[in-house]
């Protein structure tokens, strides 16, 4: 099956076969494995002189919860900026760790504001940290994130971003404007398996975050420490993830690194959105502020299969038969379904896929 959808996604086999191993998770072949990881993560996102990664065992929403637990302060105030399911979701969760929180919202369909963010700044000195989307997931929106960290950093506050589903393709550099914490997942475009997700932050904040957590788990300033100490995981790491996650770095770098992949990415984007405009879908999202990531398109008006109605249990079904498994949408208010874009993928996969699309709808190739 060739998965198209955010994450887990389809993987190389060669990431795959680097989980054959046991590892000792005390063992110095295990630690070693562990460091390069932290090392490499780091670079990702130009980091080196300032930050440290601290992969945490999960999925991504476990590393979003133990940044918040961890970076906020109760003295402390978020302002989370909203356009999409992860934007509430970050709220929600500092809502639920009692933290003091503002949200402002957008419509899904329109990126962040940064000017509107400034303002909101400058109304409210007590605010302390931010959060953003990077790639709205939800829709596949990218948020402005330059112009965001341009103005957190004027106004002296700290930038959390959630770069879950745009870290290792859409280049992120936390030196200028400064980023304290990027937060992302093994399983998105990195291409690796789910399992870990990972906090890279400027070392200054974790330094000064030891008394934030309430958590035993989920506490990036005691996973960090311990990392720096021993060089091990607090608790059972998956180290097979690491494993295979480690491979998926190498398989990323032999690729051409970030932008190589995000050339990739693109090439499959413009070959499905091409595609399926051909077949008569329209994107859900104005193309200018859409990512290569994940393309969300509206339920077709017309449809000529079947009863004459487009049903999307269906059309997932029969499109699965073809060898390939979409993504329902995530929108109330509107009908779409959602294609992702990243994984071992390539535009030859598209290709294929178009032609089961468009056996599918019933109607001859229309590419
Ligand atoms: C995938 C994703 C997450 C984390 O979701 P999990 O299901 O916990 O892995 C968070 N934010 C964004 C933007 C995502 O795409």
């Amino acid at each position: 099956m060739i998965l198209l959808t955010p994450g887990p996604l389809t993987t190389r086999i060669s990431t795959r076969q680097a989980m054959l191993s046991d590892w000792g998770s005390r063992d110095s072949a295990f630690a070693a494995l562990t460091a390069n990881l932290r090392d490499r993560l780091v670079q990702i996102v130009h980091g080196e002189e300032t930050h440290a990664a601290v992969p945490i065992q999960g999925s991504g929403t476990f590393v979003v919860e133990a940044a918040l637990q961890t970076l906020v302060g109760a003295d402390d105030k978020l302002l989370v900026l909203a356009n999409g399911v992860y934007g509430e979701r970050m709220a929600s969760i500092a809502q639920r760790l009692g933290r003091r929180v503002e949200i402002r919202r957008w419509p899904v369909s329109s990126p962040v504001d940064a000017q509107e963010v400034k303002a909101a700044l400058l109304r409210d000195a007590t605010i302390t940290h931010v959060g953003l989307v990077h790639c709205e997931t939800t829709t596949g929106l990218l948020n402005p994130l330059e112009q965001v960290a341009q103005v957190v950093a004027e106004e002296n506050r700290h930038l959390i971003l959630d770069a879950m589903s745009s870290f290792g393709a859409i280049d992120i550099d936390v030196r200028k404007p400064p980023i304290s914490a990027v937060l992302a997942s093994s399983n998105k475009c990195l291409e690796s398996v789910p399992g870990i997700a990972f906090a890279i932050v400027d070392k200054e904040s974790l330094s000064r975050s030891s008394a934030n957590s309430s958590s035993t788990s989920l506490d990036l300033h005691l996973q960090w420490q311990e990392f720096e100490r021993s060089g091990q995981w607090r608790f059972t790491p998956p180290v097979q993830v690491v494993a295979a996650t480690v491979e998926a770095l190498d398989a990323l770098d032999h690729e051409g690194g970030p932008k190589a992949r995000l050339a990739r990415y693109r090439d499959n984007f413009s070959t499905l959105l091409t595609g399926m405009k051909a077949l008569g879908f329209r994107l859900y999202l104005d193309e200018s502020v859409q990512s290569p990531i994940i393309a969300t398109f509206r339920y077709p008006e017309f449809w000529t299969a079947g009863d004459g109605v487009f049903r999307f249990d269906d059309f997932y079904a029969a499109v699965a038969r073809g060898g390939f498994l979409l993504y329902p949408g995530k929108l109330t208010e509107d009908k779409t379904f959602r294609i992702g874009c990243i994984g071992n993928v390539n535009k030859s996969d598209f290709e294929e896929l178009l032609r089961v699309v468009a056996d599918v709808l019933g109607t001859p190739d229309a590419r």
